[in-house]
């Protein structure tokens, strides 16, 4: 018998907790918080120099040997440091 009216008592504060929650949600939802459409992937091409994430070679863009890595495996890097920084050595091809 004391189940029962603890069920009911329970559904009673869920209802009524559901209510507050509901109501105060529609107060602080903002229609302006839409996701910012700015341009995807801004950082892929954006290197001076790329590798490839199977080899410890950096090329100039234009190098031969660039355009057969992945698009999926390329590494960009700013600069020459940033790329020996990270173990990559210069191409003997392209010499960047
Ligand atoms: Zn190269």
């Amino acid at each position: 018998m004391l189940k029962k009216w603890t069920t009911v008592l329970l559904l009673l504060a869920c209802l009524f907790l559901v209510g507050c929650s509901t109501s105060t949600e529609q107060e602080t939802i903002s229609p302006d918080e839409l996701m910012p459409e700015q341009s995807e992937s801004v950082n892929q091409d954006s290197g001076q120099y790329v590798g490839s994430v199977n080899s410890d070679k950096y090329h100039l863009p234009d190098c031969r040997w660039a355009g057969k890595i992945k698009p999926e495996n390329e590494v960009w890097f700013d600069t020459k440091e940033e790329a020996e920084e990270q173990g990559y050595i210069p191409c003997k091809t392209c010499k960047p």
